[in-house]
Formats: structure tokens, C-alpha cells, sequence
């Protein structure tokens, strides 16, 4: 087989350098990579475009049939994810640098001026996407690529906040098809002799489909808040953290092995005894960088974990509110060390918790009961037989929306802040003194592995992680229709939020996945002292560059044509 693939990736090689050796591909360059490819090479427009009557300025009819459809599920999360042309936030679908956009209104998507007063056009949607269906696909993008000048970008969701699964002018590896999901009950990882109860994750599943799949085997997957977020994806590459996370870790302290397809053209796998110093660079490193992966396989408990939940909502004011963050702050280190993980905001939480009976759970919620029952406000606190009970009546009804421009800043929070009386204080005025806006928005995540005996040195996402008690994010965003000077001022807010946290706890990092897309010092915030290892294996694996990413290890910088869509702040 592997003879076979490198023949086909030679003669392929050899006749694509026959026939162009230009950075731009001719249309016969094109059609011989779709042959080539089985005929799974598609061109892709943004997917508004069926509501604009013209393209590339280019007039062309409005198809109103798929724009309504488009309307209607603008803001949908699972529609916008089964298709190549878009991703959550249409910043990134868009060129900002170059005005080049083809938006709807997100506060209202059936809104006509939307496609009226601004043209449509085709940003940094990638033309040409590969729907990859096995390692074959990615060898010769690779091929194509480093022989052509095209650069390369992959996605699965779209769910990236730096825009990192969009390129401008790009060839794509759409992994979202690469749907296989499952279960041996004795795992043995690559050059192990342990085995491991485990699941193994096609590169394309959603969370929605792990959860279902570990459900219907009676298993536990560690994994994300929303459905359609990769299970294989950016999510595990970045850390992936999970309301379980506390107790049972992060995505990178639970996955085995990988399979994937390095720069230089290689299948591989990847484990702890195969390709160690890839494992390691994968466990925290980040997606589009190391390689290609089409799928991993992680650890998992093989039982259904019985979790208790606490749900708690109230009307806050601005003064109730900041009480409110009070009482959290003054808990957040206690309920960290019961194990509970969860979504804490100003006016409502839902967290869960597999350590504690359901008495011992209502006893260490007492204090924030109390508080919520004198504003009149709701508290749930119960037992779910397992975690897709709680996913599917918890997190997906409160879903965050996708379809808008947003914008976030973020910082893990160590412990030490939380143990003395300073501390707490800091914090919390840090918090009062954000704008309204953001403190309606900010989000105490306690998804940190604070529990979580993980091995030294094993991952190579920042350190900061191990001693957080929460992961805090909070956001902005701009409109459709905002100015240069709009969007401008939008990131430069999000980068004064990002002092304010930073001001809370400097010798902290923060997760690369859900952090400030202009994040200051970005290689030691999201990486610590692992980067010049991680940097090195990046030379390695890619000595070519032939994947690069906006604040990846190895990034080209601004200058890389790969990053021209982005604004430039100073
Ligand atoms: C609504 C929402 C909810 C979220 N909830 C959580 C959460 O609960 N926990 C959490 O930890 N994070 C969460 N995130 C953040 C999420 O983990 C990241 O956005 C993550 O990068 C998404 O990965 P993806 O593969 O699904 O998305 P994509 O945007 O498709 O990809 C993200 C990055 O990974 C790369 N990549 C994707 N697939 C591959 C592959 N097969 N091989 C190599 N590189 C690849 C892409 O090139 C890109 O750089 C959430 C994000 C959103 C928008």
C-alpha cells in the first residue's frame, strides 16, 4: 500500500511539475488534481452567496429558494457546520483586510440591505476544497501544494476564533467527512504493550456524535460544550477542556494515538512509543500545524458516570451582578477541589460534578442558594444517570449563538489568586471595572483539570492549565456592516480586556483556542517554556512551512501572504 502511494505521489508529482510550475495553477492543473483525486475536488463560494445578486462583482441572479434556507439557519450552528462555505463567526469567511466580505445581517439574516449595499465576494473562503476521505487525499494536497505555491488550509468546523481554518486563496482539506467513531475495550497504543479501554474518533465527528456513540456502549468520552465542535479536530490539538475536566483532564492528557499525514508526505502514527516527540507536539500544540489528522483515539471510562447537577439562574442588575461574581469568586477554589466543572456567568451557572452524592451536592451549593432564592431566582440541583443526559438537556438548549462577528480575550486563573483575601479582591475589581457589555458576557469557565493527576511534562500546552481554577473569557464583536474603524476598535477593546486579565494573574497563560486573536507574547501565553521545543518539531515535521496559521508554532508573521486578511492594528 505505502509503495503503491508514493508511486501515485511520484507520478503525480512529476506530471503536475510538467505542467505548472507557476504559482498559479491553470483550470488543466485543476482538473488533473480532481481526477486525481477521484473527482472530490470542489470549488466553494461563501455560503451567502445565493442571497447577493452579484459575485466578484460579477452581476448573477439572487437564488432565493437556498438564500431563505440561508436565512433561516444563519445562525445555526449544526447548518453552518455541514457545509464547506462558512464558518461561526463570517469575520472569517471574510478578507478584512481587502473588504472583501459576502455577509448577512446576524441580528437579522433575512435583513435586505445586507446584500444590497455591500457587494458579495469571495473573501477568505478557500475556491478549492479536497473533501478528504483517506490519507491518500492529503499526500497529494501536500504534493500540490509544495509543487505549485497553493497554499494549503484545513477545516472541520469552522469553529476556530482566530479564523485559522479559512485562507484566502487556499486550497482547503475539508476533514468533516471522516465521520468513523469506534470502541475497543483493550487499546493498545502504537509500540505500547498497555492496553487501554478507548474510542477512536474519525477527524470530522462532532461532539454531538462521540457523546451519542459513548452512550449507546455505556462510556464516558471526555469532551466539549457545544455539539458541533470537532471531537478530533482543533479542540484535542488545542487542549480541549470539558466540564469533566477537572476530574478526568483535558482532551490532550486523555488521547492515545494519533493517525495523521505530516508536511513532508508521510502517513503516521502517532503515540507515546511511536513518533513520541509528535504525540507530545500534538497534545497541546494546536490544529493546522504538525500535520493533518484523520483521526485519534482516546482513553475512556468504561461506564456510564452518574453526575449531579446545579443550575441556578436569577435577574441580575449591575449591582446583584458583581454579588453575584463575589459569592463565585469566594467558592471557585472550594467547588474546584469537590470536582465540579462548569459554565459560571453573571446571573446564572450550570455545573456538574462525578465525586459528590447528590446531599453532599446540595450541602456545598447551600450558601449560593440561599443567595439566588432572596433574588427570586431559580436553582435546580439533581442527578443525571450519565453525561449525555446532561448534554442533551443542559448544553444544548443553552448553546452560545454562532453566526455573528465575536471577538474574545481570555486567561486562565491560578489557584493563588484564589487563597487570599487580596487576591479575590484584585479579581474582583478587575471584573467591576470591565464595560457592562463584557461582564453580561464573561464566562468563569471551571473546565480546568484542577483534580487531574496529569504526568510531568506529558502535554505540551502551557503549564498554566494545571493550577487554574478557571478558564475566563470574555467578548465583543463588531456588525456586517462595520467600518474599518468599528472592527479596529472592537480588537483593540478585546485587547484591553486582555490587560485587565492579565493584570489579575501576569505570570499566567491562557487557551490557545479560545484566546485574543492579537494575543501580546503569544508563543509564551499559549505555550510556556514548551515553545522552542514545539518549535522544533515543527521544523522537523514541516521544514517547508507548508502549513502555517495566525499565532500557530513556526507562524510566518504578518508579512505571509497566508495572514494578509487580517487588520493590522498599529
Ligand atoms: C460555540 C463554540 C463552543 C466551543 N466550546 C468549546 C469547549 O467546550 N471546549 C473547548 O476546549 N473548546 C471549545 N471551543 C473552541 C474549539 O475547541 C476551537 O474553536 C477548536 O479549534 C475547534 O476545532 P474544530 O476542528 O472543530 O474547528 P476548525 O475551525 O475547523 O479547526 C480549528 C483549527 O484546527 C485545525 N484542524 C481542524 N481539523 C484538523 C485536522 N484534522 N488536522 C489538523 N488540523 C486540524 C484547523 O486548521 C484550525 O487551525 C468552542 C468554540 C465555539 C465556537
Amino acid at each position: 500500500m505505502k509503495l503503491t502511494s508514493n508511486f501515485f505521489l511520484f507520478s503525480f508529482g512529476a506530471l503536475f511539475m510538467q505542467t505548472a510550475r507557476s504559482a498559479a495553477p491553470t483550470s488543466l492543473d485543476w482538473a488533473i488534481l480532481n481526477e486525481t483525486l477521484g473527482g472530490r475536488l470542489y470549488t466553494a463560494k461563501p455560503i451567502s452567496s445565493p442571497c447577493f445578486p452579484d459575485f466578484d462583482g460579477v452581476s448573477v441572479p439572487r437564488i432565493e429558494a437556498s438564500c431563505k434556507v440561508i436565512e433561516e439557519n444563519y445562525l445555526n450552528a449544526t447548518f453552518r457546520s455541514s457545509q464547506f462555505g462558512n464558518f461561526m463567526a463570517p469575520q472569517w469567511e471574510s478578507c478584512m483586510s481587502a473588504h472583501s466580505q459576502c455577509t448577512l445581517d446576524s441580528s437579522d439574516p433575512s435583513d435586505f440591505l445586507a446584500w444590497t449595499d455591500l457587494p458579495c465576494e469571495q473573501g477568505s473562503v478557500a475556491p478549492y476544497y479536497i473533501d478528504v476521505q483517506n490519507y491518500t487525499d492529503i499526500q497529494i494536497a501536500f504534493n500540490f501544494s509544495g509543487t505549485s505555491d497553493v497554499p494549503l488550509s484545513i477545516k472541520n468546523s469552522g469553529h476556530d476564533f482566530f479564523g485559522r481554518s479559512s485562507m484566502i486563496g487556499s486550497l482547503a482539506l475539508w476533514t468533516r467527512n471522516l465521520n468513523h467513531l469506534s470502541y475497543n475495550a483493550s487499546f493498545v497504543p502504537d509500540g505500547g504493550s498497555e492496553s487501554y479501554p478507548a474510542m477512536t474518533v474519525g477527524a470530522g465527528v462532532p461532539w454531538v456524535d462521540a457523546y451519542a456513540f459513548a452512550d449507546s456502549n455505556n462510556l464516558t468520552i471526555v469532551g466539549g460544550y457545544a455539539e458541533t465542535v470537532g471531537a478530533s479536530g482543533g479542540w484535542i490539538m488545542g487542549g480541549g477542556h470539558s466540564v469533566l475536566s477537572p476530574v478526568l483532564g483535558l482532551g490532550i492528557d486523555r488521547v492515545l494515538e494519533f493517525k495523521l499525514v505530516t508536511p513532508d508526505g508521510e502517513y503516521r502514527t502517532a503515540s507515546a512509543y511511536t513518533n513520541s516527540d509528535l504525540f507530545w507536539a500534538l497534545r497541546g500544540g494546536g490544529g493546522g500545524t504538525f500535520g493533518v489528522v484523520l483521526e485519534t483515539t482516546s482513553l475512556v471510562e468504561p461506564r456510564a458516570i452518574s453526575l449531579q447537577v446545579a443550575s441556578v439562574s436569577f435577574n441580575s442588575t449591575s449591582e446583584t451582578g458583581l454579588q453575584f461574581f463575589q459569592l463565585l469568586i469566594d467558592n471557585g477554589l472550594q467547588w474546584a477541589q469537590q470536582g465540579w466543572g462548569g459554565h459560571l456567568l453573571m446571573n446564572n451557572f450550570i455545573i456538574v460534578n462525578p465525586l459528590l452524592t447528590l446531599e453532599q451536592a446540595q450541602t456545598s451549593m447551600q450558601n449560593v442558594t440561599e443567595f439566588i432564592q432572596s433574588q427570586n431566582g431559580t436553582v435546580v440541583i439533581e442527578t443525571l444517570p450519565n453525561f449525555n443526559s446532561f448534554f442533551v438537556k443542559y448544553v444544548i438548549p443553552n448553546e452560545v449563538p454562532v453566526g455573528t462577528e465575536s471577538i474574545l480575550a481570555s486567561r486562565l486563573i491560578p489557584s493563588s489568586v484564589f487563597e487570599t483575601q487580596e487576591g479575590r479582591d484584585t479579581f474582583l475589581q478587575a471584573l467591576a471595572d470591565l464595560p457592562a457589555a463584557a461582564q453580561s458576557v464573561l464566562a468563569m469557565i471551571a473546565t480546568t483539570p484542577f483534580l487531574y493527576n496529569a504526568t510531568v511534562n506529558s502535554t505540551s500546552t502551557t503549564p498554566a492549565w494545571r493550577n487554574a481554577v478557571w478558564h475566563v473569557v470574555v467578548g465583543t464583536g463588531f456588525t456586517w456592516n462595520s467600518t474599518d474603524e468599528d472592527k479596529i476598535a472592537a480588537f483593540e477593546e478585546a485587547n484591553n480586556f486582555t490587560e485587565t486579565l492579565i493584570s489579575v494573574a501576569p505570570d499566567s497563560g491562557a487557551y490557545m483556542n479560545e484566546a485574543n486573536v492579537y494575543e501580546p507574547n503569544y508563543e509564551q501565553t499559549f505555550w510556556g517554556d514548551n515553545y522552542p521545543q514545539l518549535l522544533a518539531i515543527k521544523q522537523k515535521y514541516d521544514p517547508s512551512s507548508l502549513l502555517d496559521c495566525w499565532r500557530c508554532v513556526g507562524w510566518k508573521g504578518v508579512n505571509d501572504t497566508r495572514s494578509q486578511c487580517y487588520l493590522s492594528l498599529d
